[in-house]
This record gives structure tokens, sequence and C-alpha cells, in this order.
């Protein structure tokens, strides 16, 4: 499998690209829109073709890159059912499969940072975006956060795959890349032994500051990214 782990400076998101060496066929997950045009020089020099552009929740630091993706390579996009993203090709839900060549993403809701926080396990790489974190967690105070149900999400389907699957965050903060299931079960500071209550105390207490740009990136990636298009969609 061909697999790129990048990196947006300015909001400290992973973007991952996968891609099976075969059928040349793509993916994208959580694609950044100043970064559009830096995946398509990628997908050209590999000679790949996106199949999808997915993405782990509507997003509260970044503009989507997922509509300009969609202009511009044809490619489907595809976001939780529960995102409200009504511009989606594909409004995924749990036990969905989606393929791309031999492989397979299989969708796993985790609910929690955002009412349609999902995950997607590719073999044994597990994409969290903002639920699990290596060392942490994403936040459950804005955008309809639900700290018990990210407490279930993360405790009852994630530490349930094997231990040695890989976990590849949506953020990192700290510099680091990968975890995996094993490590953040027994060491992550917010769950590693702690009950249901003890994890709610826990969010409810890390009064953190609103992301800079979530005015701007929470409306525009209901939209896909591109305000104009969604409005031509909704009217028409
Ligand atoms: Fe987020």
């Amino acid at each position: 499998m061909f697999f790129k782990q990048l990196f947006d400076e300015d909001s400290s998101t992973f973007t991952y690209l996968l891609a099976e060496e075969d059928s040349r066929e793509a993916i994208l997950i959580d694609p950044v829109a100043s970064h559009v045009d830096e995946y398509l020089i990628m997908l050209k020099a590999h000679n790949f073709t996106l199949k999808y552009s997915l993405e782990t929740h509507v997003h509260a630091d970044h503009v989507t890159g997922s509509g300009l993706l969609r202009q511009l390579t044809g490619t489907q996009t595809g976001v939780n059912a529960q995102c409200g993203a009504v511009c989606a090709d594909m409004q995924l839900q749990h036990g969905q499969t989606l393929q791309f060549g031999k492989y397979s993403i299989q969708v796993i809701e985790t609910p929690g940072h955002t009412p349609g926080s999902t995950s997607f396990l590719i073999g044994d790489r597990l994409f969290t975006g903002d639920a699990l974190l290596i060392n942490g967690c994403g936040r459950t105070d804005f955008q309809g956060g639900d700290a018990g149900a990210q407490f279930d999400a993360i405790t009852q389907r994630l530490f349930a795959l094997p231990d040695e699957t890989l976990v590849y965050p949506g953020h990192d903060y700290n510099g680091k890349r990968v975890s995996c299931i094993g490590q953040e079960r027994t060491t992550n500071p917010r769950l590693a032994g702690k009950s249901r209550e003890e994890f709610i105390e826990i969010m409810r207490n890390l009064n953190l500051p609103k992301p800079r740009l979530m005015d701007i990136a929470v409306p525009a990636n209901r939209m896909c990214g591109i305000p104009d298009e969604a409005e031509a969609t909704l009217q028409g």
C-alpha cells in the first residue's frame, strides 16, 4: 500500500493519502483546502486516480479541500450522515465499507467530539480524526460535543481493536505522528484506568480557547469547503 502522512502547519492537521498500486486508486482523508495543489501534484506524479475524499468530521480549525478536489478530479466526497454536510456525495454510516483497489475502508462511528465524528479502519491502520488523539482526545465542549458518547465510542469500539492497530490521529500538537491501540488504551492520560464519570469530569474542566477559524471553517465545511457550490446545490 502507498501511504503518506501529510501535515498542515497552520492547524496541526494530518491529511492521509493512501493508494493501491495495481489499480492506482487513491483516497484522501481530511484534505485541507490550502494544500489541494500539492495533492494534485502528488496524485499526478504517481499516476493515481482519486476515488474518495473522506472527512472524519466537520472541522472547526481548517477548511476542507474535499469540495475543490471534487471539482478538479471528479472524486466522490464522503462524510458521516450526522455531520449535516448535505453537499457530500456519500453520507456514511457505521458498519459501511468502501473499497479502493483491493483495500477496504471500514466506517466506525466515534461520536463525541462532534455527533458525526467517524474513524476509518484500513487494514491495520486506524484513522481516528479528533476522537482519539495521541495521549489525548478531541474536545467535546462545542459543535454538539458529548464527553460520555466519546468515552463509549473510544472504549467500546476503538479499544476493542487489536492492540497493534496503528492509530493515526487528525491532529497532533506535540510532534507525534503515530501511536497504537495498546499504547493509548494503557497510557492515554484521559482514558487509561478512568471511569466514564472521571472522563466526563476531565473533559468538563479543559477550559480551551475557541479555535481561531471556527466561525469560518464550520459553515464552510458543511458545504464541503465551497459555500457557493453548496448554495447552488441547496437552491437546485
Ligand atoms: Fe475537530
